[in-house]
This record gives structure tokens, sequence and C-alpha cells, in this order.
């Protein structure tokens, strides 16, 4: 049997780093000496090979031009490896991995995102079982062929839909939840994978990625009291294509007139505007509650139980599609990648 060939990328953050123990000083690993420091690695029944950022970064300096470059690197080595696994700082992973997740349309293998809270030489370390189980968790065939065909984050003995994550810690190693959508495979004596809720890509198309991403858009979350000028300005904004809204629970806003007129003459000037719920779990049901009829009325966009790094990620590659006004509400309201139920 031929071993499955996975490209492991690295990208920053706290995993690729290692203490020097003269000085206490963390910093930077050559990643191509991985399998020397890791011996570990040569016991999995995979080939690996390394690729780096020439400058790994922090993931809060992370942005879409970094999105793309990681992109054409899986693009550029598709054929070759059967999985990828993507080292990421935790911080915004779930941005990254979201993005990725809109920007690889009909991905048929896996693209296994993870980090660590501690560095990889630290002695209580979390990086080690990060970084093997998710090369196991990329490895994993049938028939020769990836079992998991999607972009996914693993952490702290869970494999979860990337789209669906949300980092909730910034402390404990179980720092990743996925509210809204099961596990896809937890590591525990065995690796068990839960073939139902693995996305089933049309596995007769071929890959396409997008690398057009429009950053034209804002984020705002609701509180009481928010101030009527502020809120003017930013939607008044001339570069502003789509907003978000982060309302309150089932997704409600307040039913004051000038709130609502502001978000019903910004829709008029072609700006999208999409609901999401401030809460950690749960959707947005307009129309359940007086004080969100009034959203659906005007025609705000439903995001659903979308989390907010896939709600603005969905936004940004959608517009970047150029697709008609009429057709986005529609297109934004269809789960594409599984990121909505
Ligand atoms: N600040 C770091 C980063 O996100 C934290 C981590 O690596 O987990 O890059």
């Amino acid at each position: 049997m031929v071993k499955p060939n996975i490209l492991l990328i690295y990208t920053g953050g706290t995993i690729g780093m290692i203490k020097d123990f003269k000085t206490g000083v963390l910093k930077a690993f050559d990643f191509k000496t991985l399998l020397d420091k890791i011996p570990e690695l040569q016991l999995l029944e995979c080939t690996i090979e390394t690729v780096s950022f020439d400058e790994p970064i922090d993931s809060s300096n992370m942005n879409p031009e970094y999105w793309v470059q990681i992109a054409e690197i899986i693009e550029s080595n598709y054929n070759t490896f059967d999985g990828f696994v993507v080292l990421h700082g935790s911080d915004t992973m779930s941005y990254t991995a979201s993005a990725l997740s809109f920007m690889l349309e009909n991905l048929a293998k896996p693209v296994v995102f993870t980090g660590s809270q501690l560095p990889i030489g630290d002695l209580r370390t979390d990086a080690k079982e990060n970084l093997i189980t998710s090369i196991q968790m990329a490895s994993l065939q049938e028939n020769e062929k990836p079992i998991i065909k999607e972009v996914c984050l693993y952490f702290e003995y869970k494999l979860y839909r990337a789209n669906r994550t949300t980092k909730l810690n910034a402390e404990n190693f179980k720092a990743f939840a996925s509210l809204n959508y099961p596990e896809l495979a937890e590591s525990g004596v065995h690796l068990k994978v839960n073939n139902d809720y693995l996305f089933k890509p049309d596995l007769e198309k071929s890959l396409i990625v997008h690398k057009h991403l429009d950053t034209n858009i804002a984020l705002i979350k609701l509180f009481p009291g928010i101030s009527e000028s502020f809120l003017t300005n930013v939607l008044t904004n001339t570069t502003l294509k789509a907003v978000i809204l982060e309302t309150y629970g089932a997704g409600n806003c307040t039913t004051e007139a000038w709130f609502l007129n502001l978000i019903k003459q910004t829709i008029t000037r072609g700006v999208q505007v999409i609901n999401i719920t401030q809460c950690i779990s749960g959707s947005v049901m307009m129309g359940h509650y007086e004080t969100s009829n009034q959203l659906k009325i005007i025609g705000v966009v439903s995001g659903k139980d979308l989390t907010t790094e896939a709600a603005i990620c969905k936004l940004m590659y959608l517009l970047g599609q150029n697709i008609q006004e009429k057709e986005f509400k529609r297109n934004f309201e269809t789960s594409l990648r599984g990121e909505m139920s």
C-alpha cells in the first residue's frame, strides 16, 4: 500500500516557536528541520514534506493576502499530496480556516488547520499532540482515497469543521469550540470519525480556487445605547458594500425609528445588511419576535447560525464573486460549504 503523502504548511504562531534554554526567549524554529526535532513524526504511516512562509507571522497579522498565499500553496501542490496540514497561530485560525473553506471550492482532500497554546519545545506543550493527530487525521484513507474532504480545525483531541469554529479560550488547551455543529472526529485510544457529519463534495467536479476577496465590509456589534451618529457615519461610508450586524438573541434589535430608518436607507443604497447573533450558539430567526420582524420586512439577509468568523469570510468571498445584488441574499442564505444549518 502506498503511504499517504502530507504537506505541512507553516504560517507562524506559537506552535513553531522553540525556547532558547540559555536565554529563555521564544524564537521561530526552522521548519525544514521539523522531522529531526520531532522524531515521533517518523513513526507515522505517511510521508511528510514541509513548506514555510518566508517570514512566519503571528496570526494577529493575518489578512486576505496571506489567505491567498495559503490557497496558492495548496493549489500548486494539490495533485501531488493526499492531504494538507496548516500550522497557524490560534488567535485568528478560525478566520483563516473559514476563509479557505470558501476559497477552495470542490475540495476533495483534507486541509487540517492546527496550532497550539504552548510552543513545540516546551516541556508541557500541546503542540506535539495537535500536530501528530492532525497529520493522522489528514492521512485517513479508505480505498486509497481521503476520508476527510473539507477544511477542518484540530485542537485538543477534537476535529471540527473549520467554518463552524470560534476561539473561546486564551489559556486552556481546549481553546476552540464548534457550538452549532458536532465534531467531525475525536482522538482517544482510537481516532473516531463521525462519518455522518463529514462534508460530501461532488467528486465529479474539480478544485476551483477563488482568490478574489472583497474587504469593503463592516462588522457592528449592537449594544444598548449605540450612538446614532456613530452608526450613521459607518453606514454612509461610500466604500461600504456590506455590513454584518451582530444582534441580540435570535436576531433582535432596537425598534427605535432612527435605527430602522437608517438600516432601510442603507439597504436602498445597495449595501447588503446581514443579521447574525452575538450569542455564541443558536441561530437568527427573523420574524420570531417583533424586534426582528422589521429587519425581515426591509430585506435584511439572515446569517442564520453562522459564526462571526464564517460570516465575515463568506461575505468577502461572495462580494468577490461579483454576483448580482438580487442573487446575493439567496446565495448568502444558502449553505455553501456546510457553514450553516
Ligand atoms: N498570538 C499567537 C498567534 O495567534 C498565539 C498562538 O499561536 O496561538 O499567532
